[in-house]
């Protein structure tokens, strides 16, 4: 799986867990989201190009490395992924951020856009996409489509927790994605939620449970 990056530090694999516990309340819930983000960002961001730059110090002038060309758009999931994005802003404050609606039509179960805003220079950034619940992939796919349809070429995923089946999808239909994952977790339930997850990540952090 070359495309997918299983987060490994021990302080992603710890907040993950807390954020699981029933007993984690909104406020904690949604701080550990951000953390984790951040945390995640790091990694996903491993490979952006450098560029040197002369500067001058209160010493000298040296010749050191900026963060060049291709900048950052992340882009929320609605609604669960809005609470990804402030981690990541903290980290990469001059990134741009998207937004993407999508609702599941009930006859049909397809995907179906009801917003979307992105960057004008959106194919000249690095976009992560964010939602932190990769379950079956649908929508997640989905807003990817979307992402390249108002222009995106350089795309990330961004989840914290997810399922191998919606790793599979998310690859056989956007095999130039890269995938950065929390957890990968055992299965999906007949309801569509992760087992063992985390409940519904919307809920949990906008309080609407
Ligand atoms: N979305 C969620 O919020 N939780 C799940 O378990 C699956 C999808």
């Amino acid at each position: 799986m070359n495309n997918v990056t299983v987060m490994e530090h021990p302080l992603i694999k710890h907040k993950i867990t807390i954020l699981r516990k029933k007993q984690t309340g909104h406020k904690e819930f949604c701080e550990l989201v951000e953390e984790i983000s951040m945390l995640m960002a790091y990694e996903a961001t491993r490979d952006l190009p450098l560029k040197k730059i002369e500067i001058e110090t209160p010493i000298s002038k040296t010749t050191q490395e900026v963060i060049s060309g291709k900048k950052l758009c992340v882009v929320p999931v609605l609604r669960a992924g809005l609470g990804m994005v402030d981690g990541i802003r903290k980290l990469v404050p001059n990134a741009k951020v998207g937004h993407i609606g999508l609702y599941r039509d009930h006859d049909t179960l397809e995907p179906v856009e009801y917003y979307s805003k992105l960057p004008p220079d959106v194919d000249k950034r690095l976009v992560i996409v964010l939602d932190p619940m990769l379950a079956t992939g649908g929508s997640v796919s989905a807003a990817i489509g979307l992402a390249k349809k108002y222009g995106a070429k350089h795309i990330k995923l961004m989840s914290i927790v997810g399922t191998q089946q919606g790793i599979d999808f998310v690859l056989k239909n956007h095999p130039d994605v890269e995938i950065y994952i929390g957890i990968i977790d055992e299965k999906l339930n007949d309801k569509g939620y992760i087992v063992p997850g985390l409940g519904d990540a919307g809920d949990r952090l906008f309080g609407t449970i």
